[in-house]
């Protein structure tokens, strides 16, 4: 790195800078914790850090806060749009806990059938029977099912119970090997793999059996699906996803803390063994501790040579990889989608959620249902103009739902994400970094630096639970506090099955 870095200047510039303490807003004297990054990451962190007595100031370079997870202005149509569709699950237990402290968690629809296409309009469903206890919740809708034969519901039982088995200690085994090989262990039919594991794993992992990490889709059908009965439920915003994050500025500011949007870090300073604050665009922002919330490949750019040298958590930042997402909103001229949520096991577009009513604000041509077309591991899709996905999506949407035609189309915004998500390639845990340095290596990392974002040792796939982890576990190891909440409690017989016994 060149001394006309700003990471290298940062260096020099970071010993004379002033590592005051801010005066609190109730007058008592208070450490400052600067958080790079206003994604569900930074904002958990923040959010948490001003709730155990710090002054955080979260410095976000965009003008929304929310990251991958947020919505923008679009022009064309003058609707407020998410970048995608986005959803959480019942399972998502500290994504929800962020929303009840923003005090949206209200602002979420919860879908307990999910939705099959078979294609000429007939779909099965998957319903939570809130009569049965986990993990049969499902079995009686999935006896129904007419996507699959009896001996592929067979197939698919098989695995479950092996999934069910093994647990959380059962899945370590699993760690650095592909789900693709699970399912030639459990003797998947290519039907099955096609049509019912493919697109789970498409849309929790972003990548195909054959390159996701076991470990990972493993955690996905256990904790996701049959460990709890709740575990499964879609939660899906009814809010544009930036309206959200509405109240941090003033969560922040009652602590005499602070949001500044439209900011950009341009280096972290480090005066040779601990950051003494971030160097921004429009001056530096020093600080007692640090939290970085932004993606690997962007904080590299922020760290130094010497810091990288220093702190082996930050050594691997450049051998993540990514994989893209896109969505797409299609605004229809009349009522087309009947079901909230459909899958379309089989087809290129995995997933369709109907937005019935358009909300008050939306200010361009009419329409009655906005739908949001969701294509995960998108890479096929690079180079294609906005006119080929729109036609490519409306075949989907017809061969699920007959009768849709261009006609019924108002207008189509297609969103590609090509760094969506960190890519959960088997082995990719191995090079998540921890929060803080590791206890008794004090020496080899920098003490007051701490990394959040769902890229880091979250055990999660890339997702925004595993993004509000990551923030909620740098603010605990910055100033104590909640910390991660629990997961949901694996159901009583579910404990019973891995021989871990009833509470
Ligand atoms: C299309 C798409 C669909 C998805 N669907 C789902 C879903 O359904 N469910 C789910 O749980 N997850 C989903 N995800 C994944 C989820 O959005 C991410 O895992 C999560 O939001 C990551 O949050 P983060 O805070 O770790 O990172 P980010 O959201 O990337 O936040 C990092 C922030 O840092 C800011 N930043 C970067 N550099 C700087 C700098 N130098 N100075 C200041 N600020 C900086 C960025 O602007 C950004 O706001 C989806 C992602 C995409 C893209």
């Amino acid at each position: 790195m060149s001394a006309s870095d700003p990471a290298s200047r940062a260096e020099s510039v970071s010993r004379t800078a002033p590592i005051g303490a801010a005066a609190s807003a109730r007058g008592g004297v208070t450490r400052t914790v600067a958080i790079v990054g206003g994604g569900v990451a930074g904002i958990a962190a923040a959010v948490r850090a001003a709730d155990s007595g710090w002054r955080p100031v979260l410095i976000e370079t965009r003008t929304r806060l929310g990251g991958r997870a947020t919505s923008f202005d679009d022009v064309r149509s003058g609707v407020e749009l998410d970048n995608c569709q986005h959803v959480v699950m019942g399972c998502c237990t500290n994504i929800l806990e962020l929303y009840d402290r923003l005090g949206v968690l209200d602002e979420l629809d919860w879908h307990e059938t999910l939705w099959f296409a078979r294609g000429g309009g007939a779909m099965d469903r998957l319903s939570i029977a809130p009569w049965l206890p986990a993990p049969l919740h499902y079995a009686p809708s999935f006896a129904r099912m007419r996507l699959f034969s009896l001996a592929e519901k067979r197939a698919i039982a098989r695995a479950f119970l092996v999934i069910l088995r093994m647990g959380p200690r059962g899945r370590v085994a699993w760690q650095g090997r592909a789900f693709g090989e699970f399912l030639a262990q459990t003797r998947q039919p290519a039907r099955v793999i096609e049509l019912f594991w493919e697109p789970v794993v498409l849309s929790a992992c972003n990548l195909p059996s054959a390159r996701c990490e076991a470990a990972h889709a493993l955690k996905v059908f256990d904790e996701g699906m049959l460990a709890h009965r709740f575990a499964g439920a879609v939660g899906v915003s009814r809010v544009p996803l930036a309206r959200l994050y509405r109240r941090v500025g003033e969560i922040l500011g009652a602590v005499g803390g602070e949001l500044r949007l439209r900011t950009s870090a341009k280096a972290l300073a480090f005066d040779g063994t601990r950051v003494t604050g971030v160097v921004c665009d429009d001056g530096i922002v020093p600080a007692q501790a640090v939290i970085a919330a932004v993606p690997p490949d962007r904080l590299a750019r922020l760290c130094s040579a010497t810091m990288r040298g220093y702190d082996k958590r930050l050594g691997r930042l450049e051998q993540f990889g990514f994989s893209p997402i896109l969505g797409v909103h299609l605004a229809m001229k009349r009522r087309v989608m009947r079901t909230p949520n459909l899958a379309l096991p089989g087809r290129a577009v995995h997933w369709l959620f109907a937005h019935d009513a358009p909300r008050d604000d939306d200010r361009g041509p009419p329409f009655a249902q906005r739908l949001e077309a969701v294509v995960s591991a998108a890479d096929g899709w690079l180079g294609l103009s906005e006119e080929e996905i729109t036609s490519r999506v409306l075949s989907d949407v017809s061969w699920a739902i007959p009768g849709v035609t261009h006609d019924d189309l108002a207008w189509s915004r297609p969103v590609l994400e090509k760094r969506a998500t960190f890519a959960s390639s088997p082995g990719i845990d191995a090079i998540r970094p921890r929060t803080s340095v590791e206890a008794g290596d004090l020496k080899g990392g920098i003490a007051n630096l701490f990394l959040a974002g769902e890229w880091t040792d979250t055990g999660w796939p890339s997702t925004m639970e595993g993004a509000a982890r990551s923030g909620f576990a740098a603010a605990a190891a910055v100033g104590g506090g909640a910390g991660v909440a629990d997961g949901l409690p694996a159901a009583t017989l579910v404990r019973v099955m891995r021989g871990t016994g009833a509470p």
